[in-house]
């Protein structure tokens, strides 16, 4: 979900920039002011609660801010997200959206302030006022608003200042500069947004092409540690030759190697929901960097799936495998299949049992034909992504 609050003195822009944003982003709008103009116009008790205080200038009771509020997110659980204008208004709403977003399992991504004048509102809002219809934009309550403004609702900056989600822009600059702003900012939040999988599953678990399938299906990036090592030495990069002569003498990768081929693809990956890793963090160490490097990047790690299978089952998976083509260089044998069972055993077992703490492992059946293990894994990540 992407939940944006935009902030700013009336007249500085809000409503303007929410029309190409809800758009883009496919947002769900929520403007207080619009929906308490449309109480009035329904005339609903509670529009005729708010019809003075709006025409005076002043601000409505957050008994019917949260009332609207609620109302709207809870009729749209299904919303891409939510954009704010107009709220929260007070820094009492500010702790009253979060407590909102937790209802909705999310939070509020930033708020983005647009700056503007005193004098530049005043006269926007003079100008809007031949056209708006609306009766409080005349000069005696546009000065009340900017009033309250200034009083009630400035305060506010500081909440999400402390909480370090808080960005902004000249709100003075033409249209089409701010919504530059505000796209540049979006970009870097969904980027901070990416839903990062970890997949892990015995050798011979089916978590390779499961693995692929999956980041195909929710348009994750595939990270499998291993091929990425098998390229860089086709490539015969410098990197590749390293780890070419680290495999010749039958030598582990070193986790630097590792850890910068992660990096580069992290940074360049565009435009996508987030990774899936696959065969990566095999030991305690290399979930500790893992976490690291997502952190870095503003992420997290937002599951963590293990496929199930029993021993038996894995080996006679493996064995067969040996027997065609797809037989990989450290499955030709029953000892390097032994070797490589044991490994995960002692060194990932301990990862999964770290995550499972940390987050919870979700445990997949991994037994029946690829479209069934498949099903129950999609079925998985669709309940969070
Ligand atoms: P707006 O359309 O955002 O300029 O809002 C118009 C009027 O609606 C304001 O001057 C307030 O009287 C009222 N209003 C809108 N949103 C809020 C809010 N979050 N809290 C209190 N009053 C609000």
């Amino acid at each position: 979900m992407l939940n944006i609050a935009l902030f700013g003195p009336p007249g500085a822009g809000k409503g303007t920039q929410s029309e190409f944003l809800i758009k883009k982003y496919k947002l769900f709008y929520i403007s207080t002011g619009d929906i308490l103009r449309k109480e009035i116009a329904d005339k609903t008790k509670l529009g005729l609660e708010a019809q003075s205080i709006i025409a005076s200038g002043g601000l409505v009771s957050d008994e019917i801010i949260v009332q609207i509020i609620e109302k709207t997110i809870t009729e749209n659980p299904d919303a891409n997200g939510f954009l704010f204008d107009g709220f929260p208004r007070t820094y009492i709403q500010a702790y009253i959206l979060e407590g909102l977003m937790i209802k909705l399992n999310t939070s509020l991504n930033c708020l983005i302030s647009l700056n503007v004048e005193e004098d530049e509102s005043v006269k926007r809002l003079l100008d809007r006022g031949k056209t708006s219809g609306r009766s409080d934009d005349n000069e005696v309550v546009i000065r009340n608003r900017l009033k309250e403004y200034n009083e009630k609702t400035l305060p506010v900056l500081r909440f999400y200042k402390d909480k370090g989600i808080f960005r902004e822009l000249n709100g003075a600059n033409s249209i089409d500069k701010v919504k530059k702003g505000i796209q540049k900012i979006i970009r870097e939040e969904l980027s901070k947004n990416l839903f990062n999988i970890v997949l892990f599953g015995y050798p011979g678990s089916g978590r390779g092409s499961q693995g692929i399938a999956l980041a195909k299906k929710f348009g994750l990036e595939y990270v499998a540690t291993g091929p990425m090592l098998e390229q860089e030495i086709e490539k015969n990069t410098e990197t590749g030759k390293k780890i070419k002569e680290l495999y010749d003498n039958g030598q582990l990768v070193p986790d630097e190697i590792v850890v910068q081929l992660i990096e580069k693809k992290l940074e360049s990956s565009k435009g996508i929901k987030g990774f899936i890793f696959k065969g990566y963090p095999r030991t305690l160490v290399q979930s500790y960097i893992l976490d690291g490097l997502l952190k870095k990047h503003g992420s997290s790690i937002a599951q963590v799936i293990e496929i199930e299978v029993p021993t038996l089952e894995l080996i006679k998976r493996l064995d067969e495998r040996s027997k065609t083509e797809r037989c990989m260089s450290y499955d030709t044998s029953t000892s390097k299949i032994v070797k490589r069972l044991q490994e995960h055993e002692n060194k990932t077992v301990p990862v999964i049992e770290k995550y499972n703490q940390l987050h919870g492992v979700t445990k997949i059946d991994g037994l029946g034909s690829f479209n069934e293990v498949f099903e129950r894994i999609s079925n998985e990540i669709s309940k969070l992504i």
